[in-house]
């Protein structure tokens, strides 16, 4: 089956989801944002390759990170920059998601940045928008956060570029987290030959294993030798009914301590893609301690979404 993401020429047209996507393709996406790092560190943090290109940030369900970054990449590409506000806009008066688009592609906007509560949400865009406009999903319910997935893997590259040598181990509540979805499709097309997942058995989709993954329940074996410790936010907003006794009783069993991340490697990193709930999944002195690369994925995400928007603009039929 045509994967709509790809142009009949195999080339990216949207960015929908990393499944389906060939390690060409994530490689190409992870080589450019190198390419787009040194930009912010010149005294104009501009480069012209989306010069007079509209882009739409519209975000239907709240962000800080995923929305500025977007925001400011889509600036340093030098195109134009709309945000909507979808709690204040149209959406409100009963207007569709997809008169919303025509809309705004009557305006001529060249590129949608969606993010919604609903999984799929930007892959029905993607089949309705005209064949010059391009859709990048920001994250769409648990499904999908495709340009999560890639920082998240190209910040791994940074620090541990052998990537075919890796052991990788993602901690949490992996049921209601579109982050881990995306990253375990990166890590896997990568070539990364180890991905754990740390849960219990009420935090993690069923059959979770069929995706690449060694599962583990207990926190201490899941974490023993593992190079890079990946930490997801207790998504408490998507839960319902009890799932677990407590944050507190969490914290105990599952969150990350240094006692505990003392049974990785010893140049083990820690990262997580916030917004962090501290001392519930993480204690704050890792989250802040020397091993801790979060601040760097936020920055590495500038480049990651530069070089998934100039691609895509670069690859109009
Ligand atoms: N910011 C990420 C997301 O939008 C992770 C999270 O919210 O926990 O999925």
């Amino acid at each position: 089956m045509h994967n709509p993401q790809l142009t009949k020429e195999g080339k990216l047209k949207h960015l929908l989801s990393i499944e389906g996507l060939p390690k060409s393709i994530l490689n190409q996406i992870l080589d450019t944002a190198e390419s787009f790092v040194g930009v912010a560190e010149r005294e104009v943090k501009k480069v012209p390759l989306m010069r007079g290109k509209t882009v739409c940030n519209i975000f239907f369900e709240n962000s800080t990170r995923t929305r500025t970054t977007f925001e400011i990449a889509a600036k340093r590409l030098s195109a134009d920059v709309i945000n909507l506000n979808v709690n204040t806009s149209s959406q409100s008066k009963g207007e569709t998601i997809l008169d919303t688009i025509n809309n705004l592609t009557a305006m001529h906007a060249d590129m949608f940045v969606i993010r919604h509560a609903q999984s799929g949400a930007a892959h029905l865009i993607a089949k309705h928008v005209a064949p010059h406009v391009h859709v990048v999903n920001a994250g769409d319910g648990r499904h999908s956060h495709p340009t999560q997935g890639l920082l998240d893997v190209f910040t791994i590259r940074h620090y541990k570029p052998d990537m075919h040598n890796l052991r990788v181990a993602i901690v949490g509540d992996v049921l209601h987290s579109r982050v881990a979805r995306s990253e375990i499709h990166a890590l896997t097309t990568l070539g990364v030959p180890e991905v754990r997942v740390i849960a219990p058995k009420t935090l993690l989709p069923e059959h979770v294993e069929k995706l690449g993954v060694h599962v583990y329940h207990d926190m201490c074996e899941g974490l023993r030798d593992v190079d890079v410790v990946m930490m997801l936010r207790l998504q408490s907003e998507r839960m319902t009914g009890a799932m677990l006794p407590s944050s507190q009783e969490f914290f105990k069993t599952y969150g990350l301590t240094q006692e505990k991340l003392d049974l990785a490697k010893p140049d083990a990193i820690v990262m997580h893609p916030g917004p962090m709930n501290r001392g519930v999944e993480i204690d704050s002195a890792v989250a802040d301690g020397n091993q801790s690369v979060i601040l760097p994925q936020v920055t590495y995400g500038i480049a990651v979404r530069m070089a998934v928007m100039s691609i895509l603009a670069g690859n109009s039929e």
